[in-house]
């Protein structure tokens, strides 16, 4: 499957430096940072710097070294925050239409420090 990104989306913009960002981790192949509208006391965006428009691009089409470096910053993200090991987090990824994906850019969701409910809301 051929995947589009759009350069233009907001966190291709952070990666550029043309809109900052609180960076909580930084690597050669990872960012991670605060979400802008946090959800929880703890609310941080982990994204891959390739040009990755969601979950199953980066899976299907990054690199070994990006996969492992991208989960290795997570890891040093839940663990510098204070959460994990401990009380827990919630690790998530939109996709899509379904997904109500906002920002084109692959990004993990890591949501902690309060009890974060069902996970999926009934309408
Ligand atoms: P999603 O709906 O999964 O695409 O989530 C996109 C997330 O990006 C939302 O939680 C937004 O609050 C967050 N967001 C959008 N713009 C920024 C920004 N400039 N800095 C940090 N987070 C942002």
């Amino acid at each position: 499957m051929a995947y589009e990104y759009d350069h233009n989306n907001v966190f291709a913009r952070i990666l550029r430096g043309e809109i900052p960002n609180r960076t909580v981790a930084e690597t050669a192949h990872t960012l991670a940072f605060h979400d802008i509208r946090p959800q929880a006391p703890v609310h941080v965006l982990v994204i891959p710097k390739g040009p990755y428009v969601n979950f199953d691009h980066f899976a299907a089409e990054a690199s070994a070294e990006e996969i492992v470096d991208f989960h290795r910053t997570a890891a040093s993200v839940l663990a510098m925050l204070d959460i994990a090991p401990g009380l827990g987090y919630r690790a998530i990824t939109n996709t899509g239409v379904h997904g109500m994906q906002e920002v084109p850019h692959y990004h993990l969701h890591i949501l902690g420090g309060k009890v974060m409910g069902r996970m999926i809301g009934h309408d």
